[in-house]
């Protein structure tokens, strides 16, 4: 043979035919219309002309959208179809330029002989440059296109050479099917691999050039290799004569690597040295290396033979050791360009199998037990690259920060011990020339005992970075599965199968740790490029790189910091369950939790269908008691709280109550316990609003502030004792209850304000205060009042105040007036001034502990106040039903109210607002379930500020397209509207929600 012709797309370029497909995904073509187009129009369609230069690509865009629609039955625009393979097809393959030097230096002749076109900027495609060819034929250049045996003449004729004497390799049949005719040689290409490794079988040399990613060594790395000729001599009896021809590897950022070639007849070396300078403390640590890869090499792991280890640093500056070099494929670019979908799954699959041997090597059998510490790998990790990126900081970096401040406080508990590798990336693997087999593993320098989860896991690195991302090429964007490449899910299932453990449910705990780790490494790299050690080129740019991967490990971080918090859920069968995942001996040492499973049924329902079924049917009961039972009575209720006979409950009540209790809608509020239904927030949250359509629905279902927030209280901090007492007639609905804690005297915002006293007398203790806006005290079935006051003047802020069961008939508690909201006066609720005049109760009295009341008022009112919110999510719902009748049937000035636009939009506005306002509740109702109401705290305060303001302006609107009708008492508008104006100061006044708002924001 003297010459080799190659075609360029699918040979030289990556293939058209995947980035074909993809474009038809992207555009939803229907899938196979191009290929389609093109074989059914033959010589007569646009695809040939276009090859042949007859029309250029901006014509071709026209006539093959037209064809494409013709043979789709259904318009296909294809305009952009040349710039996409263009764009697609920009970068040669590494593997086959390598193969096209090789050939022309050992005297082949090569030749490019490509259908190609003109494009829109009127010069032919060819993103190649001509050098590496002799000849370069060019169908929309020449006229003429393969598989016309033209063509191929012209190539041979310009190359001076025989058919027979060629070998022409193509990926398209019908093109190889006429060279054949021809005379010349063929190969079929569809993996390039492959491909040039026929084609070094056919002509019988290399077509890996030995230089191959090396350069000429740089004057800082260069050593004097008389010397070390000297070493191999005395150590290897190598009889070398001369000094050898050296290179340095650009590959491996930190321990130089160097090619050392002394000529045919001597086994190509490689060393590896550490750097030049002052290095850190135990990095760089080649004597290791050497140790690991000769201790796993023998137990089944792939290493390149070893010859020899120098520790002595007066041979060429410091100690190395030298190998053989390794032949085979090293892949640069993860996406694999050039090979077959299937060629890459074997890749992948390889080296996860690669992995599991390393990790499963035996350490005892291997002799390196003290290769390192045993346990706490991933905590002393941490800690070293913490050390190392402090002691390398240049300039601030904010999530590193971060992550040094979070890792450690998430590290993975019962980690096994195992060999690490400490680098596992897919250009640290000689692959087999001939297929996708793992000849040695490289760059062992970060190797060490450990955690092998966090071997797994930096191998995933690429998957999250770009394509074109410096030093670490990424595969972000890459259509992984048009590729045959397992996504990084599908290789950590690969892993754990092999491994025999179930799903390691912490990985992104170990993805924020490898990006970390990496983070560090950069930074060294960029800090010692400053002082001129670092080993690359492009050690100069990886200042910013270190960034971006901190970046990248604080946002894993955040996600496994979310799937935490959603572990706690109490509600749904929190699972924490342990598993042993590792297989045989060490299997008791190697647990996780394992909670992805259930997190399936941990999701926020955001509509009544997703609840459990038994709530939806709870659901379902209490909407039709409502219309059956509640709003039927709706307004003899509130005629009755506007007469004379108000401060008494209406006569219905009880029955109604009574009818709610035997319908199991009873006590719904309270949540994973025995008196309630049991229920978490979030599904207590849709009956609430529920609830809140009526303004004297709740009482019914024994589920009415401020009841619920002082059961709650007693049920969470109360004795046996003032639990019967107190509680089980509160539960059973036979008397109501109150909480005084705001006073007039003092701006009560600020609950360390309260005046009241309490003082200890022997075992009894004496009350003495005036407290107002004591909800509840009016009415004549409230029994006790929960009374908050100081008992200690001198101890911390939050520590002066207690809480104090008052039942209402003890001596010296008077009741002096009603106040009203907005003249409504709540009968036969009411909300009392009461006056404390040495209220003498036993000590036993006291909730939970002296100084708890700050504590205990906290607890209260994360649930209470979610129950406000979502009660007048039911009064804004309400206001809008009843605003919409209004509007239709209403007519003013000709015309329905309905058919103004200003009704129009105030009616989307309420929409918009209120299911704006529920969603923000859910969200808040979930995470007081899946994280407590501490850390819910921020959001119980956002949804007690949004919703009473918010529900106002719903409520405002109803009330205006009412007219004067909705100001009266004969439709409910007006009392939700003074209840929600109320809610903005109730509870706490928005002003002090906001700055408890601002400040978990700012911190
Ligand atoms: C209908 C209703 C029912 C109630 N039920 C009860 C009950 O059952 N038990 C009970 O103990 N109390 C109850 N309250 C009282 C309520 O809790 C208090 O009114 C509330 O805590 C505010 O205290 P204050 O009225 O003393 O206002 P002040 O403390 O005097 O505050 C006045 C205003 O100052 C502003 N302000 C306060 N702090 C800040 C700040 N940090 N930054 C900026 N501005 C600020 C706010 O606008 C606030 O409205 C009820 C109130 C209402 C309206």
């Amino acid at each position: 043979f003297r010459a080799v012709i190659f075609d360029m797309g699918g040979v030289v370029l990556p293939s058209p035919f995947p980035m074909t497909k993809e474009y038809e995904l992207q555009k939803k073509i229907p899938p196979g219309t191009i290929w389609k187009t093109i074989k059914d129009y033959g010589d007569k369609g646009a695809w040939p002309k276009l090859e042949i230069g007859e029309i250029n690509a901006e014509e071709f865009g026209q006539i093959f959208s037209e064809e494409c629609t013709k043979i789709a039955g259904e318009t296909v625009n294809v305009h952009d179809f040349l710039p996409y393979l263009e764009h697609g097809m920009k970068s040669p393959i590494s593997e086959v330029l390598d193969a096209i030097n090789c050939l022309r230096q050992e005297g082949y002749k090569t030749a490019l002989l490509t259908n190609n076109w003109i494009q829109s900027d009127g010069k032919s495609l060819l993103p190649i440059s001509r050098d590496h060819f002799d000849v370069v034929i060019e169908s929309a250049v020449v006229g003429v296109n393969k598989p016309k045996y033209p063509i191929y003449n012209l190539c041979l004729s310009q190359l001076n050479v025989k058919p027979e004497d060629t070998i022409f390799l193509d990926d398209m049949q019908p093109n190889l099917v006429a060279a054949k005719s021809l005379g010349i040689h063929t190969i079929k290409v569809e993996d390039v691999h492959v491909a040039i490794n026929e084609l070094e079988q056919q002509l019988n040399i290399p077509l890996t050039s030995t230089n191959k990613g090396t350069t000429p060594v740089r004057k800082e790395m260069q050593f004097d290799t008389r010397k070390f000729t000297e070493y191999l001599n005395n150590q290897l009896n190598m009889g070398l004569t001369h000094e050898p021809e050296v290179r340095e590897f650009s590959h491996g950022q930190s321990n130089p690597t160097y090619l050392i070639d002394y000529g045919p007849n001597v086994t190509k070396m490689v060393l590896r040295k550490k750097p030049p300078g002052k290095l850190l403390p135990s990095a760089h640590a080649v004597e290791r290396e050497y140790r690991i890869m000769k201790a796993v090499g023998n137990h089944g792991v792939k290493v390149p033979p070893l010859l020899a280890l120098c520790e002595d640093s007066s041979i060429i500056g410091t100690p190395f050791y030298v190998m053989e070099l390794v032949q085979g494929n090293i892949y640069k670019d993860p996406s694999l360009p050039g090979m077959t979908p299937e060629s890459r799954k074997k890749v992948y699959r390889e080296m996860v199998d690669t992995l599991c041997k390393i990790h499963r090597v035996d350490i005892d059998k291997a002799g390196i037990n003290d290769y390192g510490k045993h346990g706490n790998y991933v905590e002393r990790q941490v800690g070293i690259w913490t050390k190392q990126y402090q002691r390398s900081e240049t300039h601030t970096i904010p999530s590193m920060n971060r992550l040094i401040t979070w890792l450690p406080q998430h590290l993975p508990t019962n980690e096994v011990t195992s060999v690490v590798h400490g680098d596992v990336r897919i250009d640290n693997f000689i692959f087999r020339r001939d297929q996708p087999e793992v000849v040695a593993t490289l760059d062992w320098e970060l190797s060490t005992l450990g955690d092998p989860i966090s071997d797994l896991a930096y191998s995933c690195i690429p998957y999250f970075l770009p394509t074109n991302f410096p030093i670490i090429s990424g595969l972000k964007g890459v259509n992984l599965n048009e590729l045959g490449i397992p996504t990084h899910e599908q290789i950590l299932e690969m892993y754990c199968n092999e491994m025999q453990l179930p799903n390691i449910d912490n990985f992104d705990f170990y993805m924020a740790f490898s990006f970390f780790r990496v983070a560090s490494i950069l930074q060294g790299v960029y800090k010692r490029s400053k002082q001129g050690q670092a080993s690359s080129d492009q050690a100069g740019v990886t200042g910013k790189l270190a960034e971006h991967m901190s970046d990248i490990g604080w946002s894993f971080a955040s996600k496994e910091g979310f799937r935490l918090f959603n572990k706690t859920n109490p509600s749904i069968g929190s699972g924490t369950r342990k598993y042993s995942t590792h297989a045989g001996k060490d299997s008791e040492k190697y647990s996780r939790s394992k909670v992805a499973e259930s997190n399936k049924d941990m999701k926020l329902p955001i509509h009544v269908s997703a609840l459990p079924p038994s709530t939806q049917q709870l659901h379902s009961n209490l909407l039709q008691f409502m219309e059956d039972h509640v709003y039927p009575v709706e307004k003899s209720f509130s005629e009755y709280y506007s007469s004379e006979n108000r401060w008494t409950p209406h006569p219905e009540l009880e029955k109604l109550k009574a009818k709610a209790k035997s319908a199991g809608l009873w006590n719904l509020f309270l949540p994973h316990s025995d008196h309630g239904a049991g229920l978490c927030n979030v599904e207590y949250a849709y009956l609430c609003e529920v609830m809140g359509r009526c303004l004297y629905a709740p009482e019914i279902f024994n589920c009415s502030a401020p009841d619920t927030g002082n059961m709650e209280v007693l049920a969470e901090f109360g004795t046996e004792d003032q639990k019967q007492r107190w509680l089980k007639p509160l539960l059973d609905g036979e008397i109501r209850s109150c909480f005084a804690m705001t006073e007039p005297q003092v701006a009560s915002s600020d609950a360390t304000n309260i005046e009241s006293s309490i003082d200890e007398d022997g075992d009894r203790l004496v009350l003495n205060g005036r407290k107002w806006w004591t909800s509840g005290a009016m009415d004549p079935r409230m029994k006790i009042i929960i009374f908050m006051g100081k008992n200690d003047k001198n101890a911390a802020r939050h520590k002066q105040q207690s809480m104090v069961l008052v039942p209402s008939d003890t001596p010296g508690v008077e009741i002096i007036r009603p106040l009203t909201v907005f003249g409504f006066d709540d009968a036969p609720v009411g909300h009392g001034e009461v006056i404390f005049n040495n209220v003498s109760v036993p000590k036993e009295n006291m909730i939970l502990e002296p100084g708890a009341g700050f504590k205990i008022a906290q607890a209260r009112l994360g649930p209470g106040r979610i129950h406000h919110c979502m009660r007048l999510i039911g009064s804004a719902e309400r206001s809008l039903d009843l605003m919409k009748e209004r509007v239709k049937s209403r007519v003013t000035f000709g015309r329905a109210l309905v058919t103004r636009d200003t009704i129009l939009r105030d009616i989307a506005t309420s929409r918009i607002e209120i299911d704006q306002c529920r969603l923000l509740v859910l969200m808040t109702a979930h995470m007081m379930d899946v994280a407590g109401n501490k850390a819910a705290a921020k959001e119980i305060a956002m949804i007690k500020v949004a919703v009473p303001i918010t529900v106002s302006r719903v409520i405002d609107r109803a009330l205006q397209a009412f007219g004067a009708a909705g100001l009266s008492g004969d439709f409910p508008l007006a009392g939700f509207y003074a209840w929600s104006r109320a809610l903005r100061i109730a509870d706490g006044p928005d002003a002090v929600h906001e700055a408890a708002i601002a400040k978990k924001e700012l911190a």
